[in-house]
């Protein structure tokens, strides 16, 4: 039997109605974004994000919220659980997990993975205590080194260098899995003799150990990075230019992947919509957020990097702008 108001009690309706959002009770709708570790520049991006998303909540009704993690791989398989709704992640990390390679191997392919934007560029960023007499990568074999936190893009990329070098983790004296916020302090407190992190530039976490002990950026070249670059499209050669940081006045060349904005298709088009408008239609004042954010341009945002098919609420955006 179909029911109808009229059939209904009035006690029903006044319990139905009371469930119902009704127009005094604008719905509001949270959206978590998982970024990284808060030295480094997803959660300031992150950030960012949530701050142009909530100044127009009187439009759409999200109130946004980042949360600090373990990095890329985290983010995706946590959107995967359903608890987060946007993440960052690597370019590479967002390749792998939508294929279900490499680090995903297990879980499978990730169909229901979405394409936001893509952000800044990482370029990986090897750092050596100033005494540890490390000038080239190889110089860490026998030493203490920072391979990143499971969970990381930062140590999904470090083992697919040490993967093209032909290394293991024993080929360190010590290979520790330190966060990104506790590399800084291990190195100039004497604990490791070098780190390896995919960030953009520039970044505290990185500002700090040049300044504090005058640790030393460490370039990334040779056979194995060229071998990388010619067999993944996700990455590319990048330099960290000179006096970026201080006691670092040479460029160091390096390569690396570009950051990227993911959710799952699950995401309502109305909620990414809401949040690709308020970072687009506020692109000046976003990059004004964060130095790493200041040569960002909209055209290749909408493109570069991203494996995964974009999120509809985006792509809807992205037409109405003729960037697509
Ligand atoms: N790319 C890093 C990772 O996924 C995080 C960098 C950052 O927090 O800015 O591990």
């Amino acid at each position: 039997m179909v029911k109808t108001f009229a059939a209904m009690s009035a006690a029903a309706i006044v319990a139905l109605a009371t469930t119902l959002p009704g127009p005094a009770q604008a719905q509001q709708k949270f959206v978590t974004i998982g970024t990284g570790g808060v030295t480094g520049v997803y959660y300031a991006a992150g950030g960012a994000i949530c701050r142009l998303l909530n100044k127009d909540r009187k439009t759409h009704g999200i109130r946004c919220s980042v949360e600090s993690t373990g990095g890329s791989a985290y983010n995706v398989n946590t959107i995967k659980a359903g608890e987060l709704d946007f993440g960052v992640a690597q370019s590479d990390v967002h390749f792998n997990a939508l294929k279900g390679v490499k680090q995903f191997k297990d879980a499978g392919p990730y169909a229901d993975l979405r394409a936001v934007f893509s952000l800044h560029p990482e370029p990986f960023t090897v750092l050596a205590r100033k005494e540890a007499g490390v000038t080239k990568f190889e110089d860490f074999k026998g030493k203490r080194f920072n391979v990143g936190n499971p969970g990381s893009g930062t140590r999904a990329s470090m083992e697919e260098l040490l993967g093209a070098m032909g290394w293991k983790l024993s080929d360190f004296a010590l290979a520790s899995e330190l966060k990104a916020d506790e590399h800084g302090p291990a190195l100039c407190d004497n604990k490791i003799d070098g780190f390896f992190y995919a960030v953009g530039h520039p970044s505290a976490n990185i500002q700090d150990p040049t300044t504090t002990c005058g640790a030393k950026l460490v370039p990334l070249e040779g056979p194995a990075v060229e071998k990388l670059l010619k067999a993944n499209s996700y990455y590319a050669a990048a330099t960290i230019p000179g006096g970026m940081y201080n006691n670092n006045p040479q460029p160091t060349k390096t390569y690396g992947v570009l950051a990227t904005m993911v959710t799952s298709a699950k995401t309502p088009n109305e909620t990414v919509y809401a949040l690709v408008k308020s970072v687009f239609d506020n692109f000046d004042e976003f990059k004004k957020l964060h130095p790493a954010l200041a040569n960002l341009d909209p055209k290749s945002m909408v493109k570069d990097g991203l494996s995964a098919p974009l999120h509809p609420g985006a792509a809807k955006y992205y037409k109405e702008k003729g960037w697509m």
